[in-house]
């Protein structure tokens, strides 16, 4: 029996992990080893690690982690359940582990436009976060990619990063008239033809090739086309989601279900690296005093 069970070992579950193993709790955490940001060269905006490689940081991370007696475990857990004030989780080996608490930090993923070369780019010149990789891109040849109306908001939030920015709507015409206006007094400018495929090398766009055979100068590329949970438990689990897909939690990242604790891009608020570490810090405090609470003797 653990005293926690932590689905997730990105910068959320880890950080929840550290806090639980310096209050001597008996913690396990489970990674199926897919970061959401693993396609990432550089990660940004995280104070002390600014433009650390993802993949380095999470090394390091774990291994902070061995003195304090934390489990690592590089194995998918298939499924969960509770009941009685205990959960049950079930890796992909058939193995059957059991704890009291449980925090899922199992992370987003993002869906990607349909469009030829997209992978070669993603993470490099390609992105969908411009907190992430605004300054990065900043007086560059900017692309947005949004079809019908939904990269409107985008185009205009990169104005604050370069001055030339286009908005390409991938084959539909659905901008009305005052979308034009305003794009157009805010000097973005709109391309509605289909997209053929990106080019480029290493990684750095160099052009969006148009389905006439146009070829756009264009030296970065960001994207909304929303987020899915990379993995079913929350709802295996009946957690409440929002109608964003994420996770609903209260004070602390607790969830609906007494016990369970969801922190990282899995639940509400910001999704950065350093937000969902901090998430993983307050869940694993919050997490530690309930153990406390339950386990103190009563006068009498
Ligand atoms: C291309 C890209 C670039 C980015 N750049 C930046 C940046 O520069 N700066 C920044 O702050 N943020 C950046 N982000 C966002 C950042 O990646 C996320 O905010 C952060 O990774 C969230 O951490 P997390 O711990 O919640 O989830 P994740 O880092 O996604 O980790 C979740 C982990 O849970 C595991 N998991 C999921 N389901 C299971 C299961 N059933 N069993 C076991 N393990 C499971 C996954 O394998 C994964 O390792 C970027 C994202 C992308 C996509």
């Amino acid at each position: 029996m653990y005293d926690v069970i932590i689905i997730g070992g990105g910068p959320a579950g880890l950080n929840a992990a550290m806090l639980l193993g310096r209050s001597r709790r008996k913690v396990v955490v489970f990674d199926g080893g897919q970061p959401r940001n693993r396609w990432a060269r550089n990660m940004n905006g995280f104070l002390s690690s600014d433009g650390a490689k993802p993949g380095e940081f999470i090394q390091k991370g774990r291994s902070e982690l061995v003195k304090y007696g934390v489990e690592l475990k590089q194995v998918e857990i298939a499924s969960a359940t509770h009941s009685k004030g205990q959960f049950v989780v079930n890796d992909r080996e058939g193995t059957v582990y059991h704890s009291r608490k449980l925090l899922l930090a199992t992370g987003l993923k993002d869906v990607w436009p349909e469009v030829e070369n997209f992978e070669a780019f993603y993470g490099k010149s390609v992105h969908h976060c411009p907190y992430c990789d605004g300054w990065e891109s900043r007086d560059k040849a900017i692309a947005v990619y949004g079809k019908d109306r939904s990269g409107i908001g985008q185009a205009l939030a990169m104005k604050n990063w370069s001055d030339d920015v286009t908005l390409f709507t991938d084959g539909t015409d659905e901008l009305q008239r005052d979308d034009l206006e305003l794009l157009k007094v805010n000097e973005v400018q709109v391309v509605k033809e289909k997209i053929l495929r990106l080019e480029g090398e290493d990684g750095n766009l160099r052009h969006i090739v148009l389905q006439g055979g146009e070829k756009r100068a264009q030296q970065a590329m960001f994207f909304s086309e929303g987020t899915e949970q990379q993995s079913d438990l929350g709802e295996m689990l009946g957690c409440e989601f929002t109608s964003d897909g994420v996770i609903k939690t209260r004070r602390l990242q607790k969830s609906n279900i007494p016990g369970l604790y969801v922190a990282g891009d899995a639940a509400r608020d910001v999704q950065m690296v350093i937000v969902a570490a901090a998430e993983g810090a307050k869940a694993g405090i919050a997490i530690n005093m309930e153990l406390q609470q339950e386990d103190r003797k009563k006068v009498g």
